[in-house]
């Protein structure tokens, strides 16, 4: 594709991201539906989660492309999805294509990673009638992450450093990033009951994605990473039988955050638990697909900065927006090279999910 044509898959904004995604449905003559968010967009806009089905409605293959998960990461996975469309009708037998896009439109418009409700959706879809998952270690560094004043005195600085030294790298990242309970400001908040995107997407799998036997779903991020590298991170509990399948059908650099392997962490309640239980029908291999963007410090830090941006509030409208475009900087890198490469990898990963689910099947 030239790079006029990828430039054009990329959006400044959700408004123009949700325009081109239902623009390259309508080309296609697929019908968009929407489930409206009845709360405004950063500019006054329509919020929703739009659904395209592009395919045969009994078809038994399924391919679930999902976008903005984590609202601002929605950048990516939007331009993959309007591309896709793009491609033309689905090149495989008895396979259809469901896209939803903005899962977290309030999150995408006003450049969040949370929803409205300051909930971390990957760490919502747990059992709420069960005791709530406990992070214990968040609740000793909840305050030094969002401390009253933004930047951070060096001391804060020190005591974080320090603890980082004292736990070791990837259980400080664990600490932050694995889902907390407790503190409803804070950081990776999972909530106290099902977010309204939690609600609506187990209503579109029950709407679209009752009908098929095999689901291959590919849920896109960013942020975590090397830049512009997509990481393909296994997302299935099952580490045995999927996990070869996933490796047949996404190549054998498939990594895992059980084992591992990947840059990113285990987390309480991630969305694929909710494609679980509401498709118990289908045989499911689900991949995150995370695209690096800046150093971890950068993006750690942008977090902390938005997220006391939500806890503490700020008079100086300046700082406030300053402290909202690198946010959005931090998980959207708007260059030519970076574009390219998530285009290019998106492509591939949905081109291989389609031949994936065309592979007989060993189990
Ligand atoms: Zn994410």
């Amino acid at each position: 594709m030239p790079l006029h044509d990828i430039r054009a898959l990329f959006s400044r904004n959700y408004a123009e991201a949700r325009q081109k995604f239902r623009s390259a449905a309508a080309l296609r003559g697929l019908p968009a539906e929407s489930f409206v968010l009845p709360l405004a967009g950063a500019v006054g806009e329509t919020l929703a989660t739009d659904v395209v089905f592009d395919g045969p409605r009994d078809a038994h293959n399924l391919v679930i492309l999902i976008s903005g998960v984590h609202g601002v990461e929605g950048y990516c996975g939007s331009a993959i999805q309007t591309g896709v469309l793009g491609l033309g009708p689905v090149p495989a037998p008895d396979t259809a294509v469901l896209h939803i896009h903005a899962v977290n439109p309030y999150g995408f418009s006003h450049s969040r990673r949370a929803t409205h409700e300051n909930i971390d959706l990957n760490r919502n879809f747990v059992d709420f009638s069960a005791p709530l998952p406990v992070n214990g270690p968040y609740a000793e560094i909840h305050d030094l992450l969002l401390p009253p004043a933004w930047p951070p005195s060096d001391e804060n600085e020190a005591r974080l450093a320090a603890l980082r030294a004292q736990w070791g790298v990837r259980a400080f990242q664990r600490a932050c990033g694995l889902g907390q309970y407790a503190f409803d400001d804070g950081l990776h908040y999972g909530g106290q009951a099902p977010a309204w995107s939690n609600t609506t997407f187990r209503q579109i799998l029950r709407k679209y994605a009752q009908q098929c036997r095999h689901i291959g779903s590919v849920d896109v991020h960013t942020g975590l990473g090397p830049y512009g590298v997509g990481e393909r991170i296994f997302a299935c509990p099952d580490e045995t039988v999927a996990l070869a399948r996933a490796r047949r059908w996404w190549g054998n650099d498939i990594t895992s955050v059980s084992t591992g392997t990947s840059t990113s962490i285990p987390m309480t309640g991630p969305i694929q638990h909710g494609q679980l239980e509401e498709c118990p029908q289908a045989e499911q291999t689900n991949v995150c697909l995370e695209f690096g963007t800046h150093p971890v410090s950068v993006v750690l830090s942008a977090m902390r900065a938005e997220h006391w941006l939500h806890r503490h509030g700020s008079a100086d409208t300046r700082h406030a927006a300053a402290i909202r475009q690198a946010f959005k900087d931090a998980f959207y890198p708007q260059s030519d090279d970076w574009q390219a490469a998530i285009w290019a990898q998106g492509r591939e990963v949905f081109l291989q999910t389609v031949s994936g689910l065309q592979k007989p099947r060993r189990d």
